[in-house]
């Protein structure tokens, strides 16, 4: 279970349905294994324009070499014709050598992999289905005309930026606090705008049969609390980037280019003060995060925390305000707004308000606020040029209708043998990650079968779900595109408002099967092994034992290794934060796992960048644990080949980034960098030893005593 995936801060900005709705999580919240390609947030990251008008980046200078072990072969500057090869010092570099010297970025996208690679097959197949005006049904229809809204740029352009002009002037005129608490509280006036605080109900982790109302922040300008405290070339970045987007904004309505810079600062100024009792990135990827945020108040002690702020009256307002008991992750977090939240401060709050609501609009309204929100998103991702028109349409409905758009792809493209022999795949890894637990000699046996418990209770969700979200009385017809936003996200608010005290419908999985991604979700013990994964090089027609083992066959391994993680470990097989473990094992698995994150921190992407291993735990785990379990079946198979397994585990992560986007993962992303995943996975098996002959001296040897198996 991922805490939150922490993207770029377009994921801020382009949730379809800002401000205070409550509408920020479906159903469950399933863990983002982020084998993504692309941040999952939407077309968000890829699109482009033009030149930005903007000095240089610092990138100019920047550092890529001084790698160690190996060079970042992630970075295409880091490629070059007849650079010398040898699969014993980087075996990544050496299997994926042909494809990266080739590899181009399409335009728009600031990486690009096998992952991209099985995306944009299913994006062909969607936009067909989306452009085609003899499909009938309502989630056809549904999707065709938000599709058909995104598209009409006559209708956009026409209308400018008018549809959120009203919206800033009223927050203009606000002239106190008691003003301020009435608009936020008015979903009607509010609509898109943030209004401080976000709430939600999300499957309640001590009882995950049960939902349970979440109040927190609406996150941060420059993506990390942690940069507010302590700049990084990361924070720089999103400052940039931010700051252009506001001043290219906000003259759109009314203000010119020194005020949008000097309200832009002052968001920055009030972030700061939340910021210092905010939870960071880093702390969101601790092991201890569960024990943190686990704070339950009865609504009353809730709203005590924060008296001047009219929390209580916000939830009514939306729906929400039958709920018996509320989550507040960071407590400290309420009272500091609480503070915040006076007639001292009435300007600044307002330029919170009107700052965040305008950035976060921008790409829904005409074509010249989406080009400078192409252009914010390629200052921040390193990217160039932008996505096609198609592209960013089909990305924002399937964003914002997810099931509709689920739906009708299933019916255009039948998978209903995939979801059969994806289930057998699935059943057949749990088998062989039982015989691993089985045979752990660390464990105690009451430990053991705790886990094996555990894992025979793990939910296979495989390819698509049974059942689904009603969109039946959602009705698009005839609606300008920011129309059906509204419509969009009021049936969103209102569909996760009808959750409030209720009970979880675990068949409804409640997040897209599009996407090229897997995931474990904590909260209910499942694997989700999802369509959109489903091609070439993971899982195609034809394919050798070998290669279905290095592909699907590693992703569906590593998504069982999670409910055995630092953060999965923590939940039972029921999907409940509740400890499982005798001390003594407990103990014995975080010193394996503090291994494991010693060993990635002496790794050196770049220099003087080295990798955060406290960041990466719980997916190296799950990478490596992974691979054991291909190795555990492997055994049972008579002349595997086991060449042709590494090679095919180390295709699927070739990939090309830029640095930008290579920075951002490393700061922000709990996967390790690909070429990591195939090197440091490979390295600590036997068996790769074996099969190339690895010998001390050679860039991939470790010394038996140095390979970490957490698992
Ligand atoms: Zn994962």
């Amino acid at each position: 279970m991922k805490k939150k995936w922490i993207a770029a801060a377009l994921a801020a900005v382009m949730v379809l349905n800002t401000g205070c709705r409550g509408n920020e999580t479906p159903a469950a919240e399933p863990e983002q294994t982020g084998e993504t390609p692309e941040p999952t947030e939407a077309p968000a990251d890829q699109e482009t324009a033009e030149t930005v008008t903007e000095e240089e980046e610092p990138a100019d200078e920047a550092v890529t070499g001084g790698g160690s072990p190996w060079i970042d072969s992630d970075l295409k500057e880091n490629i070059s014709d007849g650079m010398a090869l040898s699969l014993k010092d980087d075996f990544h570099l050496y299997q994926n050598y042909d494809w990266l010297k080739d590899a181009q970025f399409p335009d728009g996208y600031a990486q690009y992999g096998a992952f991209t690679q099985v995306a944009l097959d299913t994006e062909a197949k969607a936009t067909a289905l989306l452009q085609d005006d003899t499909l009938t049904g309502h989630d056809a229809e549904l999707v065709r005309s938000l599709y058909n809204a995104i598209l009409d740029w006559d209708a956009r352009d026409a209308a400018g930026v008018s549809p959120i002009q009203a919206s800033v002037d009223d927050i203009r005129s606000l002239s106190s606090i008691e003003e301020i608490s009435e608009f936020i509280c008015d979903p009607e006036r509010s609509y898109g705008v943030p209004c401080f605080m976000s709430f939600y109900n999300s499957t309640n982790i001590n009882d995950s049969t049960s939902y349970i109302l979440m109040i927190g922040g609406e996150g941060f300008l420059l993506g990390d609390a942690a940069e507010y405290s302590q700049r990084t070339e990361m924070g720089d970045l999103y400052y940039e980037a931010q700051l252009y987007l506001a001043q290219e904004m906000l003259p759109k309505v009314g203000y010119t280019k020194d005020e949008a810079k000097a309200m832009f600062d002052s968001v920055i100024d009030l972030e700061t003060k939340l910021a210092e009792v905010s939870l960071t990135t880093a702390d969101m990827m601790s092991p201890d995060y569960y024990d943190k945020i686990n704070n339950i108040y009865k609504p009353d002690e809730a709203w005590a925390l924060a008296p001047a702020f009219p929390g209580e009256k916000l939830i009514n307002a939306f729906g929400f305000g039958k709920a018996k008991e509320i989550m507040v992750p960071e407590p400290e977090w309420v009272k500091r707004l609480n503070e915040i939240y006076t007639d001292d401060n009435l300007e600044q709050l307002k330029n919170y308000m009107v700052v965040k609501y305008v950035e976060s609009m921008s790409p829904f309204l005409d074509s010249s606020s989406y080009d400078v929100y192409v252009n914010m998103s390629n200052m921040l991702s390193g990217s160039e040029g932008r996505v096609s028109d198609e592209s960013m349409a089909f990305n924002l409905v399937r964003s914002a209708l997810t099931t509709p758009m689920d739906r009708a792809y299933l019916e255009r493209y039948d998978a209903t043998e995939a979801k059969k022999r994806i289930t057998e795949i699935c059943k057949n890894v749990a088998a062989a990650y039982r015989d691993i637990l089985a045979e752990e000699e660390w464990l105690s046996e009451e430990t053991r079968a705790a886990a094996i418990e555990k894992l025979d209770n793990l939910k296979i969700n495989a390819v698509y779900p049974d059942k689904w979200e009603d969109y039946s009385k959602m009705d698009l017809t005839g609606l300008s595109y920011f129309e059906c936003n509204k419509v969009i996200s009021d049936f969103s608010t209102k569909k996760n408002a009808e959750l409030t005290n209720g009970k979880v419908d675990k068949e409804i999985w409640g997040f897209d099967i599009l996407e090229a991604n897997a995931y474990y979700s904590a909260v209910d013990n499942s694997i989700n092994i999802i369509v959109g994964l489903l091609g070439e090089p993971f899982y195609y027609d034809g394919m050798s034992d070998e290669e279905l083992m290095g592909g699907i066959g590693m992703v569906i391994g590593h998504e069982i290794s999670h409910a055995f993680d630092t953060s999965g470990a923590q939940f039972d097989k029921d999907g409940n934060y509740a400890f499982w473990w005798t001390e003594e094992d407990y103990m014995a698995f975080m010193e394996r796992a503090q291994k494991l994150i010693d060993h990635y921190n002496t790794l050196t992407v770049w220099e003087g960048q080295n990798v955060l291993g406290d960041n990466v735990q719980t997916e190296a785990i799950a990478d490596i644990g992974g691979m054991k379990a291909m190795l555990t079946i492997a055994k049972g198979k008579d002349s595997f080949d086991y060449d042709k397994f590494f090679t095919s585990y180390a295709h699927i992560w070739a990939f090309i980034r830029t640095r930008e986007t290579e920075l951002q993962r490393i700061m922000q992303d709990p996967h390790p960098l690909p070429y990591m995943r195939t090197n440091v996975t490979v390295q600590q098996y036997q068996e790769f030893y074996d099969t190339y002959d690895i010998k001390e001296g050679d860039g991939m040897y470790l010394a038996p005593e140095e390979r970490v198996s957490v698992w």
